[in-house]
C-alpha cells in the first residue's frame, strides 16, 4: 500500500474541476488520429516492451512515482524522466494495463506510452508538456483505461487525467506531486480504476 508522503506542496494551480470537460474526454472514440506511430520501433533500444508484438491484452510493468506521482513505464534501465527531478522513481503497486481493445461507455482510449519521459498519458488533446523538453510523444500500443467502475482488490482508483501535462496521476495525496507544466498536477474527467498485481 501507499504511505502518505510530507513534502513541501505547492498550492495546487487549479484545482477546480470543470465537469462540462468530461464530455469532451467522453468523445475521444472513434477518432483514427491516435493510431500514428503505433507500429513505430526505436532503433538501439534492446528492452522494448512497449512495442513489443500483440502477445496479451494488457502490458505490465506501470508503476506509481512518489516524486510526482505520474503513473510511467519501468521496463527500461533509465527511469525516463521526472518532473519533480531526475529520473522517475517506482513505488507500490505493478500496474498491468489494458491496450488494444474498443473503447466503451467504461473505457477510454488514446492513453499511450512516452519514449521521452516514460509517462502514461493522454494524445487526444495534442502533445501536453513533456518534462523532457517539447511535447510528449507517442510509441507503443494504444492503452484503453478503465473508468468510473468500482474498485477491486487488484485494481486501484483515484487515477485522474492531468489537464495541464495531459498525464495519468494518482489524486490520492493532498499536494498532487508535480507537474511538467508547474506547480502540482490538476484533475479533470474520469475516475481511472486501474487493474494491479
Ligand atoms: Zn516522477
Ligand atoms: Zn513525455
Ligand atoms: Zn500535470
Amino acid at each position: 500500500m501507499k504511505r502518505l508522503h510530507q513534502r513541501d506542496s505547492e498550492p495546487p494551480a487549479h484545482h477546480a474541476e470543470s465537469p462540462g470537460r468530461r464530455a469532451l474526454l467522453a468523445r475521444g472514440a472513434g477518432v483514427a488520429a491516435g493510431l500514428v506511430g503505433l507500429a513505430a520501433a526505436v532503433p538501439g533500444r534492446a528492452q522494448a516492451a512497449p512495442i513489443a508484438p500483440a502477445a496479451g491484452t494488457a502490458q505490465s510493468n506501470w508503476r506509481f512515482c512518489p516524486k510526482c506521482y505520474t503513473m510511467f513505464f519501468y521496463g527500461y534501465a533509465d527511469n525516463g524522466r521526472c518532473p519533480a527531478g531526475g529520473a522517475h522513481s517506482a513505488q507500490g503497486y505493478n500496474f498491468i494495463v489494458p491496450y488494444g481493445g474498443p473503447e466503451t461507455p467504461t473505457a477510454q482510449s488514446y492513453w499511450r506510452f512516452c519514449p521521452k519521459c516514460y509517462s502514461m498519458h493522454f494524445e487526444y488533446y495534442g502533445p501536453g508538456p513533456c518534462p523532457a523538453g517539447a511535447g510528449h510523444t507517442e510509441q507503443g500500443f494504444v492503452f484503453v483505461l478503465p473508468h468510473d467502475v468500482a474498485a477491486t482488490p487488484t485494481s486501484q482508483s483515484n487515477w485522474r487525467f492531468c489537464q495541464k501535462c495531459f498525464v495519468l496521476f494518482f489524486y490520492g495525496y493532498p499536494d498532487n506531486g508535480h507537474c511538467a507544466a508547474g506547480g502540482a498536477h490538476s484533475a479533470q474527467g474520469f475516475n481511472f480504476v486501474i487493474p494491479h498485481a
